[in-house]
């Protein structure tokens, strides 16, 4: 039985989008697929943020530096404006509850040779003009980068065509095919097979249940989240703003949490996020829409800190699966079977995106990468058989 493919690619997100453009321009005969369009799961959802001084230390940090010096070369790698700019972020202690761990993160990244500053509360003010005294007990700051999410994940798209590199939308929920003990490409809705060397699954909260489906425990959990944008207005904001608490709270699998994180957009909306709900705890019904609760619990806290924006109109708000892992970080690489490689549950998506992408790319065309990524799939088991 032939291949169809060298690899198939199954998740249209930002790490379905760099894995797929990366193998088509390495020659690597490529299908990306996704059970709906390219960016239909947190891809499309969120704020295209660069994000840097939230990463875990180690090879999660050490991939985020390179990460993040990729992602300033993409724009020229793309031949596409994906918007990238810097844009100053801020990770603030709003309670002294928070400090401990702020004060932990910004001295380890200090003393990593990150350029991070700790802000008190008076020079957080110096920064942010227009927010509350007394919000914010400190901060650190330091200057990472953001980009367009759709402009991005469309252009990956785009320049991967041009090099061969097949889409698929629409394709409906694929299953892993194993034959022999190795993966040996997915299974279509309507029962049809298409046969791959390597099947590289980017499903994101799709992700374990995909990989159940062949026997794997792939642990990457998924909370609903919900965010809002407003109108455009005036420059207000000169850095992304996120609560220290975010990375603690926002993920948990037992706990509603709501935690301000608030920026403008290159265009100068708002955005809002986000509160998040297992979603073992929201009604079946409810699953995909934004909630009187979110509202109510973020409008609280937006004007907690940015009073000013109290009359500014909300445009639209959304909802979507946001996946994690419970140590925060990825699932990345081969997995044990053979043939199926994966890149999920990433804590920060954007500024890993192309980095991951390109070890997908070796694994697929060296068999090898740079880097020891083993600890990264130590989760990952066979499921016991019933
Ligand atoms: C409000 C909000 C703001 C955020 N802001 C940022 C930010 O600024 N910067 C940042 O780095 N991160 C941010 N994040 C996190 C980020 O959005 C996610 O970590 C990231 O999008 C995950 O990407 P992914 O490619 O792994 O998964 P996804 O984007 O979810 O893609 C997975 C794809 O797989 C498809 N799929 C799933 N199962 C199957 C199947 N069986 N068959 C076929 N297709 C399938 C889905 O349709 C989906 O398109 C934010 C998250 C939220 C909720």
């Amino acid at each position: 039985m032939g291949n169809n493919y060298g690899a198939i690619v199954v998740g249209g997100g930002y790490f379905g989008c760099a894995c797929a453009y990366f193998l088509a321009k390495a020659g690597v005969p490529a299908l990306l697929l996704d059970r709906g369009e390219i960016g239909r799961g947190a891809s499309g959802a969120n704020f295209g943020n660069v994000q840097v001084q939230d990463a875990s230390m180690g090879l999660s940090y050490e991939l985020t530096l390179a990460g993040f010096a990729r992602m300033k070369t993409m724009e020229a790698e793309l031949d596409s404006d994906i918007g990238y700019n810097d844009y100053p972020s801020l990770l603030a202690a709003e309670r002294p509850g928070h400090l401990d761990g702020l004060r932990r993160l910004y001295e380890e990244k200090k003393a990593a040779g990150l350029d991070i500053r700790w802000l008190d509360e008076n020079q957080v003010l110096e920064v942010e003009p227009n927010m509350a005294p007394g919000a914010v007990i400190a901060a650190t700051y330091f200057v990472q980068g953001r980009v367009y999410p759709f402009h991005y994940l469309y252009a990956l798209v785009r320049q991967g065509r041009r090099h061969g590199l097949e889409v698929r939308e629409k394709a409906g929920p694929v299953c892993l095919l194993v034959e022999g003990g190795r993966c040996t490409g997915v299974q279509l809705e309507n029962g049809s097979t298409l046969r791959a060397e390597h099947v590289i699954v980017t499903a994101g909260s799709g992700t374990a249940e995909l990989c159940a489906g062949a026997g794997l425990n792939v642990p990457v959990h998924s909370v609903k989240a919900e965010a809002f944008v407003t109108e455009a207005i005036q420059p207000f904001l000169r850095s992304y703003y996120s609560s220290a608490a975010f990375f603690d709270e926002a993920h948990s699998q037992t706990q509603a949490s709501t935690t301000l994180c608030v920026g403008q957009s290159h265009y100068g909306n708002i955005l809002l996020a986000e509160t998040t709900k297992p979603h073992q705890s929201v009604d079946a019904g409810k699953q995909d829409c934004t909630s009187l609760e979110h509202c109510r619990n973020l409008r609280r806290q937006l004007l907690r800190t940015y009073p000013a924006l109290e009359k500014v109109q909300i445009l639209r708000g959304w909802v979507t699966a946001s996946p994690s892992t419970e140590n925060n970080e990825p699932i990345l690489g081969k997995s044990p079977i053979p043939g199926l490689i994966l890149a999920a549950g990433f804590k920060s998506a954007v500024v890993m995106s192309a980095v991951a992408g390109e070890i997908v790319r070796d694994l697929v065309t060296r068999d090898t990468c740079a880097w020891d990524i083993r600890p990264f799939m130590a989760p990952v088991t066979f499921l016991e058989q019933s």
